[in-house]
């Protein structure tokens, strides 16, 4: 028996292992025999590392299987099956500590953002016994909720605690995918689901192809990951908002929060997200490094889910070994821009989305259980600084004129604008649903988007819906409602850092996640989370010097 560098008995991979949809369990123990022709004696156990299905043949969707499998003698199967290629041994995954900090450090870092990136980069701190004090500008989850529900519900929005800003990030009311296709050679992926796991997510979430998790579930999970840096050391404070950072000699010396108080660091993991746009501001005046990046804009779209499911899976529409389907739609305009579908969200509801008064803006969220009657996507246009030219920040000034006029156009009370796809299309201003009734509350107020958006993207999503009608039949209908404006795609900026992690011009200073324009979506922001939070240990512990 060989054990891997961590400790862990070896074990083989086989992957493409094809399965029904509805097959018996027994049916899996069955193929890994068969695949590695040997007799039920010879198996010891197995685990399923990843189950995808192939639904390109509407007639038989079928499962996909990788399975990790303990066998008596691995050694002397993979000689004898050397040509399978589906057939290695398990990689080794596990995470590994690049540090621990010793137990007299006194020095302590600082956390700013309890997002994903923030939340995972305090965890692994703590866990490497770097009592992180983390600094959240909203409340913790449980009372964000109700100030969130209070905009959705009321139309009364509290610029501190929504959507957005609050423990938990922006994932938190979300739909809470977790696939990304970032590149992922040291499995920091596998540490973030296992983390979320421990701290009461479905264990599915370590093996399906597109795992998620659903509003609901999120909450508990985030209040369980504070409850453990806590036992660990590590500090947590919310309602505590970073209006400054002291800067000296391009090296940061402490943050200044919102009450006054100043707390000394000379670590600083910057995990903002990509609406702090106050905080943004004060970190250009401030002198740090800051570079304009491309986001899209667009519209929510939402069709019945049940239309999706029969397009995706046929006559096995409403599985539940299958779910509610997705899509994943991109167009190339005339006019050179694209359209894709952007965050969307199987069963779902289209939410308000808005941090600041005056505006409104969109995203889409979603339960474990997707079952709500509609499906919704952001329907958004790539757009490169030449659009918004001026400063770094000027992007986040094009984002404020086009949630400004959403406000306008939804009639002030944080309505959002629609219209109907097919009255869009045609170019005419909606005057009542049909057969679809839109999920955003406080309300949709419908009339003409066309000036929802610059031309230019008016122009590319008018020619990308009846596009998309190829791919989806129905897509198009004339039903569907189109709700605005999805500006919050992603960050507008990007706090450009060095290949250790800290910005480009200021010392000790971890920009990090969406805000900084290094992730998008909450895997991604949680991996970089991770990867900044091993680099400033390594900086601490360069600082200190050897004992
Ligand atoms: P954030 O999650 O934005 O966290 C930043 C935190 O920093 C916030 O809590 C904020 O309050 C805090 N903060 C900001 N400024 C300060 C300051 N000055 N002082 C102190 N604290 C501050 N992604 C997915 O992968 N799957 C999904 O299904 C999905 N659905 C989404 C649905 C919605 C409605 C939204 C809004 C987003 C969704 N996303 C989804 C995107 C995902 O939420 C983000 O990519 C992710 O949260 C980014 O993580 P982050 O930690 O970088 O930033």
């Amino acid at each position: 028996v060989q054990l891997n560098v961590s400790g862990i008995l070896c074990m083989l991979r086989i992957t493409e292992v094809k399965l029904p949809l509805e097959h018996p369990e027994s049916d899996i123990k069955d193929a890994i025999l068969t695949r590695l022709c040997i007799p039920a004696d010879q198996l010891i156990s197995f685990t399923i590392t990843r189950r995808g299905f192939d639904a390109r043949k509407l007639s038989n969707i079928t499962f996909i299987y990788t399975l990790d499998v303990e066998v008596k003698d691995e050694q002397a199967i993979l000689k004898r099956l050397k040509s399978d290629k589906h057939l290695s041994l398990t990689p080794d995954t596990q995470y590994q500590f690049v540090t621990q900090a010793p137990a007299q450090l006194t020095t302590r870092p600082v956390v700013i953002g309890m997002g994903p990136a923030g939340i995972f980069a305090g965890l692994i701190l703590a866990q490497m016994g770097f009592r992180p004090i983390i600094l959240e500008r909203g409340k913790a989850v449980r009372e964000r909720t109700k100030d969130t529900f209070a905009l959705w519900r009321q139309g009364v929005l509290n610029p501190e605690s929504n959507v957005q800003f609050g423990e938990g990030g922006a994932g938190t009311f979300s739909d809470g995918k977790l696939h990304s296709q970032i590149k992922d050679p040291k499995h920091y992926g596998k540490k973030v689901l296992t983390e979320f796991v421990k701290a009461g997510a479905p264990p599915e979430i370590l093996y399906v192809s597109k795992p998620h998790i659903g509003t609901f579930r999120l909450v508990g999970v985030v209040e369980k990951m504070r409850a453990t840096i806590e036992a660990l050391g590590g500090e947590i404070h919310f309602q505590s908002r970073v209006d400054n950072i002291d800067i000296n000699n391009g090296q940061v010396s402490g943050v200044v929060l919102s009450s006054g108080k100043r707390i000394a660091t000379n670590n600083i993991i910057l995990a903002i997200g990509h609406s702090a746009r106050d905080t943004f501001q004060m970190l250009y005046d401030q002198g740090v490094y800051i570079e304009a990046k491309p986001f899209s804009i667009g519209f929510r779209v939402e069709h019945p889910q049940s239309l999706i499911d029969h397009c995706r899976f046929g006559k096995y529409a409403g599985n539940p070994l299958l779910g509610a389907a997705d899509y994943k739609l991109v167009h190339h305009c005339k006019n050179g821009r694209s359209v894709y579908s952007f965050c969307m969200c199987p069963g779902g509801t289209v939410v308000a989305a808005a941090s600041e008064p005056g505006r409104v803006v969109t995203n889409g969220m979603s339960q474990y259980s997707r079952n709500e009657r509609n499906a919704n996507s952001g329907i958004v246009v790539g757009i490169t600084p030449e659009d918004y030219p001026g400063d770094p920040l000027s992007g986040m000034a094009f984002q404020r004129k086009w949630e400004e006029r959403a406000f306008e156009l939804g009639g002030r009370n944080y309505q959002a604008p629609g219209q109907l796809v097919g009255d869009f299309i045609a170019g005419k201003p909606s005057t009542a649903f049909g057969s679809v009734q839109p999920s955003y509350t406080p309300g949709v107020h419908l009339g003409d988007l066309s000036t929802a958006l610059p031309d230019f993207a008016i122009e590319a999503i008018r020619e990308a819906l009846p596009a998309f009608e190829k791919q989806i039949k129905g897509f198009a209908m004339h039903d569907a409602v189109l709700t605005g404006v999805e500006t919050r795609t992603s960050s507008p900026i990007r706090i450009k850092r060095n290949d250790d992690f800290q910005s480009i011009n200021t010392q000790g200073l971890f920009p990090t996640g969406e805000g900084a324009g290094y992730a998008g979506g909450i895997l991604s922001a949680a991996v970089d989370g991770i990867k900044v939070a091993e680099a400033l240990a390594l900086n601490i512990m360069h600082q200190i010097g050897p004992k």
